[in-house]
């Protein structure tokens, strides 16, 4: 089922950059590190950044838009090369796209293909998140002159930085720094309530199939509301999440269905599919590493 998942999933997102001097400027990138990234654009690093994002008069730039959340960096990259080429990427059905290749520049062309291609068939089940650190982009976001419905499955992170002295003089190197260090520690925080959770269930038995379940041998799933004490086999979980998914047209019905999001069947709360099982993977990884302790008798 997770043949093909990495552990550590590797942190990959799509950035949308904006001149601060000249702010119909912009640059569309992917990065496993914003905040380096962001550096390099604006030339902090001696090495690295696009040759576009270095042209007179448009440094420094501002990281306005992320898009987070991939399972994977190929993932990311074919989701940076997607919304790049809207105009023309098969992502997107001929009858819905919006912009010309010469059109493509404008802001609200931009968001509109954004809101799009999260909601494509290819992306639109990974549960991405969306970040947005500047309130003029979200206003953009908000005012939706296209009219694309977002799925509401994206969910959305805001946290604005508007003083104009601190962006000139360091882009939003913060902001970035802060923003890389809150994922971290959501994943870090998941990862050790898992391990305490498990500690603490006395009876170790899956919400769905009711057998006991062996951390050793098999991927388990938490939810992820701290207070809330269910254990799954995450095949099990899946199952249950996917049952009442009406089928998809054929020509989609390759694959098993993937989860995107379910509720726990103890607590109700919505749980996304891809941030559970990177930390059912994380889970794996170390009880493999720790292995079986032995018992001498
Ligand atoms: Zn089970
Ligand atoms: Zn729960």
């Amino acid at each position: 089922m997770s043949q093909n998942l990495q552990y550590p999933p590797r942190f990959y997102c799509v950035y949308l950059l904006r001149s601060i001097a000249k702010k119909n400027s912009f640059y569309i990138g992917s990065t496993p590190d914003p905040y380096r990234r962001l550096r390099q654009h604006n030339g902090e690093l001696a090495v690295g950044g696009a040759d576009r994002t270095k042209k007179n008069g448009l440094r420094p730039w501002q990281m306005t838009l992320v898009v987070y959340g991939f399972p994977s960096k190929t993932s990311a990259l074919q989701f940076e090369y997607a919304w790049h080429y809207a105009y023309q990427t098969r992502h997107i059905p001929v009858k819905k796209r919006i912009g010309t290749r010469n059109s493509g520049s404008s802001v609200h062309i931009k968001i509109a293909n954004l809101k799009l291609l999260l909601s494509a068939h290819a992306f639109g089940r990974m549960g991405l998140r969306v970040a947005i650190f500047q309130k003029a982009i979200y206003d953009i976001w908000v005012v939706n002159r296209y009219n694309v419905a977002v799925s509401e499955s994206v969910l959305l992170k805001l946290d604005f930085e508007e003083n104009q002295q601190k962006l000139i003089e360091g882009g939003n190197y913060e902001q970035m720094k802060a923003f890389v260090k809150s994922l971290e520690k959501e994943e870090e925080d998941y990862f050790e309530i898992s391990l305490e959770k498990l500690e603490e269930n006395n009876t170790r038995k899956c919400c769905v199939c009711h057998r006991v379940v062996d951390q050793f041998e098999d991927v388990l799933g938490f939810c992820a509301s701290k207070d809330c004490h269910a254990l799954y086999h995450v095949q099990c979980w899946a199952e249950e999440m996917t049952k009442d998914v009406v089928s998809e047209p054929l020509s989609h019905s390759v694959l098993p269905l993937t989860p995107v999001k379910g509720k726990c069947v103890k607590c109700q709360k919505v749980n996304w599919w891809w941030p559970m099982i990177k930390n059912s993977m994380r889970l794996h990884q170390h009880f493999t590493e720790i292995g079986r302790p032995c018992i001498e008798n």
